[in-house]
């Protein structure tokens, strides 16, 4: 099979998924545990946004043609606090006190603020002219009643949370997360409570993606560490099938032990690539059996991470019931001189630093796709196009961040 080219591989990823028609289930939830779920059904606002006339100022209701020539002496005729209109309507030559927050009284169409004025007892002087609507909100002019704010298929964040409890919805109906199980493979692969012989290797790869698995909306299933053996990686693979989504980690280069491809195989897979032009994470392979969509990702630790960002994650969303995924570009400029051969879309851990609108990025040392050290000293990775040879200090480059 080819090796493909990153974004063709993501493309497909997507297209597979999104022709796979999954089929969504929806659940029911209170809206403070709405944080990364996806939304199942529309909301619209159950009144015009604001509600009122709101005033942005603290100061007083005016009329405006009252005020066009200053400094104008207006009567004050009361109060208009938050939660409280004022009771009356306000003539020509009249004018309210009104705090910011509250209602516009009828009569009046802006506010002047107070830091232009002088209160002298029934008397304001105001200092400043104002056009009609200034220093308020008309009614409904952020929403009218019933308009529709958010389509289902949006992944809630604190905004979309804070226009649903503004629009009075304590439980909303959202989508159910895929379940992933999680497949390491290696016999030199050990679990966390057992001593590890002296070239042996700590299982990181299933921790790191249960952590992605969960900030990607899904529900992790670790299923235990699958030995470089046929019948007992196939076992595992097929109890990996029950699940919406199978993540294996090792066993899919070239190696004498390299078996999860094989093992697939004969299980009946449909394989859509075995190789992505990217470094870190070039052995990568994608395809399904029955329902299951499988990602046979390479084991290094940091391929492992990177292919899960750039292919599993988009996956993920889709099978989330989100309508988009897009990866996270930004721009900087490269601090230090980058040698590195053209050919593979690189994907380098890196600090992404600087000053507020001057971004700088610096590649940190790393030793490979091994070095699982190497991104905790990162945040970002430094994006390179595979054509892209030698890189200079000073240059604007693409950044991808670290989600
Ligand atoms: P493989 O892709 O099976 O050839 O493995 C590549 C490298 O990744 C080897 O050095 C493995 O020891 C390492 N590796 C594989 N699986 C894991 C894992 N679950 N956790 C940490 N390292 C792993
Ligand atoms: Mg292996």
């Amino acid at each position: 099979m080819a090796v493909m080219k990153f974004q063709a591989a993501r493309e497909l990823v997507i297209e597979r998924v999104r022709s796979s028609k999954p089929s969504l289930q929806t659940e029911l939830i209170p809206l403070q545990n709405a944080r990364t779920r996806v939304l199942a059904q529309a909301v619209s606002a159950d009144r015009d946004l604001p509600p009122f006339p709101r005033s942005t100022r603290d100061g007083y209701a005016v009329h405006a043609a009252d005020v066009s020539a200053t400094p104008a002496q207006l009567r004050l005729r009361g109060q208009a606090r938050a939660g409280v209109s004022f009771d009356g309507a306000v003539g020509a030559g009249d004018c309210v006190e009104i705090m910011t927050g509250a209602p516009l009284p009828a009569g009046a169409n802006a506010v002047v603020m107070v830091e232009r004025t002088s209160a002298a007892g029934e008397y304001v002087l105001i200092n400043k002219a104002v056009v009609v609507g200034e220093n308020v909100v008309a009614q409904g002019s952020e929403a009218s009643r019933g308009e529709s704010l958010l389509a289902p298929g949006r992944r809630l964040g604190y905004a979309e949370i804070a226009m649903i409890a503004a629009v009075g919805l304590r439980e909303i109906s959202v989508y159910k997360p895929p379940t992933v199980a999680i497949l390491p493979t290696g016999d030199e692969i050990v679990e966390l409570d057992v001593a590890p012989g002296p070239f042996e290797i700590r299982n990181s790869n299933s921790y790191s993606l249960q952590a992605q698995t969960q900030a990607a909306g899904g529900i992790p299933v670790p299923l235990g560490i699958a030995e470089d053996r046929e019948d007992r990686l196939r076992e595992m693979i097929e109890r990996g099938l029950e699940y919406d989504v199978l993540l294996l980690s090792g066993g899919v280069s070239a190696g004498k032990f390299d078996l999860v491809e094989p093992v697939l195989a004969q299980l009946g897979a449909e394989f859509y690539f075995d190789g992505v032009n990217i470094q870190p994470g070039r052995p990568l392979v994608f395809g399904r059996v029955g329902r299951t969509f499988i990602f046979g990702l390479p084991g290094n630790p940091l391929s492992t991470m990177v292919t899960f960002e750039i292919f599993v994650r988009p996956a993920l969303a889709l099978l989330a019931g989100e309508m988009t995924a897009p990866l996270i570009f930004t721009r900087a400029r490269l601090t230090r001189d980058l040698q590195r051969k053209a050919g593979l879309a690189g994907f380098l851990p890196a600090i992404l630093e600087g000053n507020y609108y001057e971004p700088e990025v610096s590649p940190v040392e790393w030793k490979g796709s091994g070095d699982v050290v190497s991104l905790t000293r990162a945040n970002c990775f430094l994006a390179i196009p595979e054509e892209a040879g030698e890189l200079k200090a000073g240059e604007w480059v693409s950044v991808m961040m670290r989600q």
